[in-house]
Formats: structure tokens, sequence, C-alpha cells
């Protein structure tokens, strides 16, 4: 049995908490590994590796620092394959999405190689007679994120690519049912130039995860993931002191307008409500066709599109997408279709009971289908996270509008339509935090920042983009004058100065 070990203070860390998580291959059911899960005592130790290479780090001028993150790119890049594929072994989506995965996480990198630019403060020349006005951002010290089983690569990248550009030392807290790939990538930053320290990874389940909410040297906190989990870190490591951005759960709506393109729509929804087996955050778990007409054709073509999808194991080539994460999650997923059907919900196309030939215990869901879902079934409130599609249909434009934003997750959403006016009016208007017009998985661009609203996010900052630059550094403004010393001697003064 392969043991995946921490990785602390630049070399591989075997724990001694004698406490491991099973680690399983969602294509097969098979446990092909396992994996340590860290003491209080392990996770301190990875907080004085930081901690002793903070100050070099923070000291090194950021173009140095831009430099290895150019070096990390290409090894990152070099080493594409590899890592897709440990991360599809893991995670069971298919190779082509874990590449996706890869790269949009460093996407977030290439961001981080222009952070000498993101760095600079402000200035203000003769804010006061004599009296210059300067701003710097300065890194925060040993910093954290807690990452989500579902984007292995990009969403640790979306953490620690910004926070360590701008001079934290960091240690990630990768999930424990797919943590592979973060260690690779902590090895990949080290050969890219990282002194040892910057960049820890510790395993572990709650006991690790509340360590770090409670560490004294901590001092900021990302994570993603469930939003129970998200408000339970958000509430507790505030508590304690620390920054935290929180990014919980989602349900996502793709509003389709009755003059959509609907071959196009058609296409969106396959892919964005079944891709990466629907265990993606930025999904379109739900659609709202508006007026019957349109719930009636997009059901027909739904229906007709689902048989044309395969499913298969995360190396077949040809497959849509690969098995779900764990048989836990499987169970899960299947009790939620099950909870709609009992709900009374119309069970359209039921992906219960699926077998991949030759691979019969892999954790494999076909596509499902619902119509005629309503808003106060509990399938339609939570978060399914499977490979499930409802449809809830809508009488008008209002109508959809406020499904959307009355939900309690508002991470993303969709419009589809050819009337700008309409889409405008929309984007505006809706509670979400992002926003697709005829675009079904919204995620910005690195440069840009991601983060949802509601219940998908607790704290007031989002993830990477000049967002990310301000929640890894603290500002400090600078006030200075220099008098000559002769001739300027100022009086006491005791009012508050003004610059009038
Ligand atoms: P999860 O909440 O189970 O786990 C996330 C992290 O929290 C993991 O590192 C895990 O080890 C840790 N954790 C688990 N239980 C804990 C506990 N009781 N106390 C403290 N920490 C604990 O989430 P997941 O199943 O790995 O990921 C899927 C969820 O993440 C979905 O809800 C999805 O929508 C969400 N997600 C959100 C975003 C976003 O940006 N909003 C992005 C990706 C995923």
């Amino acid at each position: 049995m392969r043991d995946i070990n921490h990785f602390i203070d630049g070399a591989s860390f075997t724990g001694a908490s004698g406490r491991f998580s099973d680690v399983f291959n969602p294509n097969t059911g098979e446990v092909q590994a396992r994996v340590q899960l860290a003491s209080a005592a392990e996770l301190d130790r990875a907080v004085q590796a930081a901690q002793n290479a903070f100050d070099g780090w923070s000291s090194t001028n950021p173009q140095r620092r831009a430099r290895v993150m150019f070096e990390f790119k290409r090894l990152v890049e070099a080493n594409m394959t590899e890592l897709a594929e440990l991360l599809s072994s893991e995670h069971g989506k298919v190779i082509a999405d874990s590449k996706g995965d890869i790269q949009r996480g460093l996407e977030v990198i290439e961001f981080a190689c222009g952070i000498p630019h993101a760095l600079k403060g402000e200035y203000t020349w003769g804010a006061g007679p004599g009296i210059d006005v300067y701003s710097m951002r300065q890194p925060l010290g040993v910093v954290s994120g807690i990452t989500p089983f579902n984007f292995p690569a990009m969403i640790p990248m979306w953490m620690f690519g910004v926070a360590i550009a701008v001079g934290n030392t960091f240690i990630l807290k990768p999930s424990e049912r797919d943590p592979s790939v973060p260690v690779r990538l902590a090895e990949l930053m080290m050969e890219a130039g990282a002194p040892a320290g910057v960049l820890n990874v510790v395993h572990g389940d709650k006991a690790a995860v509340d360590a770090i909410l409670t560490h004294p040297q901590v001092h900021a906190i990302s994570f993603v993931g469930s939003s129970d989990i998200a408000n339970y870190v958000y509430q507790t490591g505030a508590t304690h002191g620390k920054r935290v951005q929180a990014m919980g759960g989602a349900k996502n709506h793709g509003i389709v307008l009755p003059d959509a393109d609907m071959d196009q729509v058609i296409k969106d929804l396959s892919g964005a409500a079944y891709g990466s087996a629907g265990e993606r955050c930025m999904a379109l778990p739900v659609v709202v066709p508006v007026g019957k007409q349109t719930a009636d054709i997009l059901r027909e073509r739904m229906e007709a599109e689902i048989p044309t999808m395969r499913v298969g194991v995360s190396t077949d080539d040809k497959a849509h997408y690969g098995p779900v994460v764990t048989a836990q999650h499987k169970a899960r997923v299947e009790g939620w279709i099950e909870k709609g059907v009992q709900e009374g919900a119309e069970l359209v196309v039921d992906g219960r009971g699926f077998s991949l030939q030759g691979h019969e215990k892999g954790y494999f869901i076909g596509p499902s289908l619902f119509d005629n879902v309503t808003p106060d079934m509990e399938s339609y409130k939570e978060e399914i996270f499977g490979p499930v599609l409802q449809i809830v249909r809508a009488g008008n434009f209002e109508e959809a509008l406020s499904l959307a934003s009355k939900h309690q997750y508002g991470n993303g959403v969709a419009i589809f339509t050819q009337n700008g006016r309409a889409a405008r009016d929309f984007a505006a208007r809706v509670n979400v935090g992002m926003v697709g017009i005829n675009v079904p998985i919204p995620v910005p661009v690195a440069y840009h920042t991601f983060g949802g609203w509601k219940r998908s996010a607790f704290g007031d900052t989002n993830q990477h983009g000049m967002e990310g630059v301000k929640f890894w550094t603290k500002v400090k403004t600078v006030t200075a004058r220099w008098p000559d010393s002769e001739l300027e001697h100022a009086d006491s003064s005791f009012v508050i100065p003004t610059m009038g």
C-alpha cells in the first residue's frame, strides 16, 4: 500500500499521528493508497518551517519571486500529462478535464508572474506642504489554504499562486480524497526555486483544519468546500483573529429565454450539467426554461441528447465524464435522486443503477434528468453535486430571475438569450456573484476574480486577481515629511492635523 506523506520544509515528511484515510480509485472502487492525517503537532511543524522561511522569502524582491512562478509554470506544463493522469486516478474526472483543472490553475500562476506590477502601491506627491503619502502592500506571514476534492490542482493554485507571489509562506491542507497532485505541485515549486518551507502540504481532516484555525502563527485562511464547513471555518477562524475567505456550495441556474439558440443551449447544458459528473461548483444543475413551449422543447431535446452521452473510465478519451469521487458520494447523489422522486418531481431519465462493463465496482452514475421540480423541494434547495439536471419551469422572465435570486446559494448563474436588453437587465439585477450571458460556466479569467454570494461565500474578498492580492496582503500607508530642520520647525499642534 502506497502511503501519501506530508510535504514539510522542502521534503516528504512521515507523520506519526497513526491516523490515515483511504484514497480510492473511483474507476475501480479499489483502495490505491492511504494518506496520513495530521495531528496538531504535525501542523505546528509545518507552521514553524513556514515561519522560518518567511523573512527570507518576504524580503526577496518581487521580480525574483515572479521568476520562481515563471519556472513553476514551465515545470507544471512539462509535467502536464503525469499530473493529469495522477489527478484523474484519484478524482475520476476524464484526463482532458484534469488538464483543464491544471490549466485553469496555471492561469493564476501566469497572473502571479506579474506580481511586481500588482504590488506597486499608491503615491501622492505633495499631499500637504512638503508632505508625501505612499502605501505599500506587505505579506501577512504564514498563511493557509484548505481545499476541496473537486479541483485538486486549480483551487490550490488559486490560493498559493497569489499568496506566495506576494511574499507569504504557505500551508496547503488539500482534500484527503485526492491528495497526490497537491504534493507534486509543492515538489515542483521547490524545483522551481522556492526555498524550503515556502509551500508545505499537510494532509488531514477536521483535526488538521482545527489546528490551522486556532494556530496563533497562521494569519490568513482561504477555504473552498461545502457551505456548512465554510461557515464553520469562517466563524472559527475569525474568532481566532484570522483573516478568512470561505467559499461554499452552489446550485447554479441556467435561465433559457424563448429566443435562445436551442441547439447551442442543449450543447452548453449537457457539458455544464454532466461534465465532471456534475462535481463542479460552477456546474449548471438547474435549468429554468421560460414559458411552456420553451420548457417542452428543452425537455424533449435533453431527453434525446442524454443517450448520446458516454460515461466511462477517466482514461477513456471518448468518455464525456467519469465516476464520482467515492462510494459514499455516489450513495449521496443517488439518495437525492430518490428524494426528488418522493417529493413529486418527474424523473424523466434515471441514471441510478448504471454499471460499466468491466468496472462494476466503479462509482459511476448515469445522467439523470428531472422535470417539474418546484422551489419548495429539498432536492431543489440543496446541492446534489452529481450528474443530475433539474428542470424548474418558469412562467416569465421575472419569475426566472427571482428563482435564481432567492435561492440560498449564489455562486454562478447563466442566461441564454439573443436579447441583449434582457441579458443586460438580468446581469444587473440577479442576486448572484458570477453571471454568464450565453456562457454556461462563467468562471472568470485569472486576472478577474472568483467568488459567489449568499451561502456560496463567507467573508468579503474573492479568489485571485486583484482581490486575491488584497486578501493576501495588508496595506501600510506612510505619510512623510522631510523638513529643513533649521528653517521649518513646526509648532506643537494640539488639533488633528489637516492638509488644508
Ligand atoms: P468539503 O466541505 O467536504 O471539504 C472541503 C475541505 O474541508 C477539505 O479539505 C476537507 O478535508 C475539510 N473538511 C471536511 N470536513 C470538515 C470538518 N468537519 N471540519 C473541518 N474541515 C473539514 O467539500 P468537498 O466535498 O471536498 O468539495 C465539494 C464542495 O465544495 C461542494 O459543496 C462544492 O460546491 C464546493 N466548492 C465550492 C467552490 C466555490 O468556489 N464556491 C469551488 C469548488 C467546490
